[in-house]
């Protein structure tokens, strides 16, 4: 036909690993109607937003039409979940729908989530609901103007059928990009089975995809497993230095890229509390906010685990210790990696400058005894950091007005003021600047998302949805007519507040 193809596919996944997956159709749904679209990314993608807009867009993210070029399947995958292994969980209610490379060259996966059953659906209906996946769109886009690396939503379309969860709610598919859809858990399926040459192809897939710098190296697995303990205990750092609590981190939701995935019973902490865990699901508070740095090691060592034939150079006793002993030593790294990137992220929070050798226990300090305040006297984690900003423009009213006694910071100031001192270069004026760019002013409030999620889904108004949205979008701006999102909830909302 005359018309170019709405999207330019370049499958690898279908292409190069046949029998890793299952190719499977999007179920058919009777009223698809396009509930949001991502423009900012599809104009990232080069996608033709205006085209996707109208019945056809509607038509293809709600998985009646298959674009052309598609070549939908269902990801086979394992996982820790709550710490006990599932061999076989895979994509039961997801398909990968192709990949694109967007603006920059980067491949991406544009993948839907809801589209019905799979082979690996097990009891499950394969069914999302309009919140959720909303939800989703609201939670990645946050991440995504916070600078954390994210999968994000392309588009939601509503069905116009039900799903049943304890009460019928209305159904919609989510449409997610990502770097890829490669997991911890995709090694773990092939590595469970002890399917050797697959579990091979899939790391050379995994090191042409994420690391092609490493490609045909020797000790390239060794090399991967590397970079994906730099990518994770950079993503955590990042993912503790905003308050946020992704609630679910079992090895299928841990990615290779680095990028975070699965918002389903995540949220951001108000108060701070290292204990704050908002899953109903999570009764052992396995992934609490304080926790997350340890189980994304844990989860590292899950991956170690499943690689473990292929970095050793043999199948004998020693060969093999001789690989756990040099993997240990990456794992062993991950803690470090991650108090640098913690602490780096802290300095820029604090409106400190990269300090000389020798400062680090000093400044960690500092930045633990903030924390350690903020916990003391139940103060917002958001709102702190943001008005230590005030604070370093000469102002600390509204800082201390956030505690119970204006004066329970005090001493706390005066050392960090100091410290400050120390960069002599910096003005006050421009400290405060720099500070106001890393630390937002607007996060994700749950009790604000609810109510946005709650319109949509019940009276099918998206405004409070678009309102919230547009906010989030713009989290370092101090906007009279976002007021309303910056407001921390009242201590009796959060304390019940639970996210699944
Ligand atoms: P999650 O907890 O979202 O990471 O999902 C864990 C596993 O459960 C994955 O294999 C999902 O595909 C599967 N799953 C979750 N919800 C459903 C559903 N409604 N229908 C079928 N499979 C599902
Ligand atoms: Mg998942
Ligand atoms: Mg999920």
């Amino acid at each position: 036909s005359a018309t170019a193809p709405l999207f330019r596919f370049d499958n690898s996944y279908a292409r190069d690993l046949p029998g890793f997956y299952v190719p499977w159709k999007p179920a058919e749904v009777p009223a698809p109607r396009l509930l949001f679209l991502n423009r900012d990314l599809a104009g990232e993608l080069g996608l033709d937003a205006q085209a996707l807009q109208g019945e056809e867009g509607a038509a293809i993210f709600a998985g009646n039409t298959v674009p052309e070029g598609a070549h939908p399947l269902a990801q086979a995958y394992a996982g820790h979940q709550f710490g006990g292994f599932s061999p076989q969980l895979g994509d039961g209610r997801a398909l990968l729908l192709g990949e694109t490379f967007d603006r920059e060259g980067r491949r991406r996966d544009i993948a839907f989530k809801g589209s019905g059953r799979t082979p690996f659906s097990r009891g499950g209906d394969g069914k999302a609901a309009v919140g959720p996946m909303l939800r989703e769109v609201l939670i990645g886009e946050a991440m995504h103007a916070l600078g954390i690396p994210t999968t994000r939503a392309l588009a939601v379309a509503a069905t116009g059928e039900p799903v049943f969860r304890e009460q019928p709610l209305p159904g919609a598919v989510l449409a997610r990009v990502a770097a890829s859809h490669l997991r911890v858990g995709t090694f773990q399926f092939y590595a469970a089975r002890d399917e050797r040459d697959k579990l091979r192809q899939l790391a050379e897939y995994a090191i042409a995809r994420h690391d092609p710098d490493l490609a045909g190296r020797p000790g390239r697995y060794f090399d991967l497993l590397e970079r994906v303990t730099g990518r994770q205990a950079a993503l955590i750092a990042q993912w503790m230095n905003v308050g946020f609590i992704h609630g679910v981190m079992n090895t299928d939701n841990m990615t290779i890229s680095g990028e975070t995935i699965d918002y389903g019973p995540c949220a951001f902490m108000e108060a701070y509390d290292p204990r704050a865990v908002f899953s109903s699901i999570d009764s052992g508070g396995r992934y609490a906010y304080g926790n997350q740095p340890m189980i994304a090691q844990w989860n590292l060592a899950r991956f170690a685990e499943a690689l473990l034939t292929l970095l050793a150079d043999g199948d004998d006793e020693p060969a093999l210790q001789r690989a756990v002993a040099r993997a240990t030593e990456i794992l062993s790294a991950f803690p470090v990696l991650y108090q640098a990137a913690l602490l780096r992220g802290q300095r820029a929070k604090l409106g400190l400058a990269e300090a000389a050798a020798g400062a680090d226990a000093a400044d960690t300090a500092l930045a633990n005894d903030w924390l350690a305040l903020l916990h003391a006297h139940g103060v917002d984690f958001t709102l702190g950091w943001r008005r230590l900003a005030d604070a370093a423009a000469g102002d600390a009213s509204a800082l201390q007005a956030l505690f119970p006694q204006p004066a329970a910071a005090q001493d706390w100031l005066a050392r960090w003021q100091a410290r400050c001192a120390e960069d002599s270069a910096v003005q006050p004026g421009q400290r405060a600047e720099g500070m106001r760019r890393v630390n937002p002013w607007i996060i994700p409030r749950n009790q604000r998302v609810e109510e946005a999620l709650t319109a949509a889904s019940t009276q099918d108004d998206l405004v409070p949805f678009e309102r919230l949205l547009a906010a989030l979008r713009d989290p370092y701006a101090e906007r009279p007519e976002h007021a309303f999102y910056a407001e921390p909830a009242p201590a009796a909302v959060t304390a019940c507040y639970q996210t699944f």
